[in-house]
């Protein structure tokens, strides 16, 4: 749990609410949380998720594990603390992001359960969808799109999740998706799925 470092604070509520801001969009703000290990496929689903949603009318926005450590994150390394702040910061991210009505995708590793939970924790009921990218490593290891698990596997890169770090599977996912058995587009439609059983979009 972060510290309160600032006294004197007070919560500054505006005119409009979430309620608003969605009837403006026409849609639900909602955190679709993809965890999984390294090239287990969560980026590619979450783009092609986003352009999907965006195609049909809806403004959908993906936050990226790579993209956020470049600017929001960039002070943060591979640690269990790092990685904690570095989720911690996310789930504060999509929190605002959803309030404002959008459909988020994150594609985190987020290997900690606890600091999947406590992402979740900051959410009200419904608006945290917890997707599972359960790709075995055999198949991320053979994929290796950014070359990480040659270099893990050398040596080259302590802390490497899969291989010299921990990954902790959701307990109670909304959702497992296994890309070695779904193409991108069968994971897609997984996802859109899963929005419309929850009534985070229309049916179609
Ligand atoms: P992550 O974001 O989980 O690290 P990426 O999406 O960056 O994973 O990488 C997944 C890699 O696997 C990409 O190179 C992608 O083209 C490839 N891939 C092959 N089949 C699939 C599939 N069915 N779903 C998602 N990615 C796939």
């Amino acid at each position: 749990m972060a510290e309160q470092k600032a006294t004197n604070i007070t919560w500054h509520g505006g005119q409009i609410g979430r309620a608003e801001r969605e009837g403006v969009l026409g849609q639900q703000g909602v955190t679709i949380w993809l965890t999984g290990l390294s090239g287990s496929g969560k980026s590619t689903i979450a783009v092609a998720a986003e352009a999907e949603l965006v195609n049909r009318g809806k403004l959908a926005y993906v936050l990226d594990g790579d993209n956020v450590r470049h600017g929001l994150n960039k002070n943060l390394g591979f640690s269990p603390e790092d990685r904690t702040e570095n989720i911690r910061r996310i789930g504060e991210v999509s929190k605002l992001f959803t309030d404002s009505g959008i459909i988020v995708f994150t594609s985190f590793i987020s290997p900690y359960r606890s600091d999947r939970d406590e992402a979740r924790a900051l959410f009200d009921q419904g608006d945290f969808l917890e997707v599972h990218v359960a790709t075995d490593l055999e198949t991320c290891e053979e994929r290796d799109p950014k070359g990480l698990y040659k270099k893990a596997r050398a040596g080259d890169i302590p802390e490497f999740t899969g291989i010299s770090a921990p990954y902790e599977a959701p307990d109670k996912p909304e959702l497992v998706i296994d890309t070695a058995k779904l193409s991108v587009e069968e994971s897609v439609i997984a996802l859109i799925d899963m929005l419309q059983q929850r009534g985070k979009l229309p049916s179609s």
